[in-house]
């Protein structure tokens, strides 16, 4: 089985509990300790296999092989990598069955991250998840006082619009936003617009 690890937290000893984002669904899996086992950090794709263990509730991590990308040796990508993935974590945790879209969604992410601008492919990304979610409003009205925004948009978190006044913030044009949640491509944002999608992005997904 392959997946993304979201989440890692310590148990006893130094025994760690994982969360893998698999195609249907989320895995929560106890990892004995083990000198003989290579490390594992938020963020890898891993192959592995879970092993039921009768006398407990939590299943086994077993064999696991870190499918590695290039850029996960790169330390500034893959900190933005792991930055953006444990996001997935708290949105997801309660979630029973996992739609696909999420694991295909980052897997494409992990594919472009080595060539491009990695918080561009990040809010790219994101603005995918809104969309599939039905969560993006269109920028027509402020989510705050609900009058009508003219010239530039204020983003605050999950992307709602609002007046730059209404949230003590510069703003975008607004005509920028409006082909950027058209088109899903970023391309005609500059890399300090991107920078600030970024930064509201890791308020939470
Ligand atoms: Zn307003």
């Amino acid at each position: 089985m392959q997946g993304f690890i979201i989440n890692i937290n310590k148990a006893r000893d130094e025994d760690l509990i994982v969360t893998v984002l698999c195609e249907e669904r989320l895995q929560t899996l106890y990892r004995f300790y083990g000198s003989r086992h290579s490390t594992i950090n938020i963020g890898y794709l891993i192959d592995f296999e879970v092993q039921q263990n009768l006398k407990t509730t939590i299943s086994q991590l077993k064999n696991v092989l870190h499918l590695a990308q290039s850029w996960n040796f790169v330390s500034e990508k893959f900190y933005i990598w792991q930055e953006f993935i444990k996001l997935f974590y708290p949105h997801l945790k309660d979630v029973e069955h996992i739609d696909k879209f999420y694991f295909e969604l980052l897997k494409k992410a992990s594919e472009k991250w080595q060539k491009q601008n990695a918080k561009r492919v990040a809010v790219e990304s994101y603005l995918e998840i809104l969309i599939h979610e039905g969560r993006l409003h269109n920028t027509a009205n402020c989510f705050l006082c609900d009058r009508k925004i003219e010239d530039r948009v204020a983003l605050a978190r999950a992307y709602l619009p609002a007046h730059i006044d209404c949230i003590y913030d510069s703003g975008y044009k607004m005509e920028s936003i409006e082909k950027f949640f058209k088109t899903k491509n970023s391309f005609h944002l500059d890399n300090a617009d991107i920078e600030r999608l970024y930064r509201t992005l890791c308020e939470g997904v």
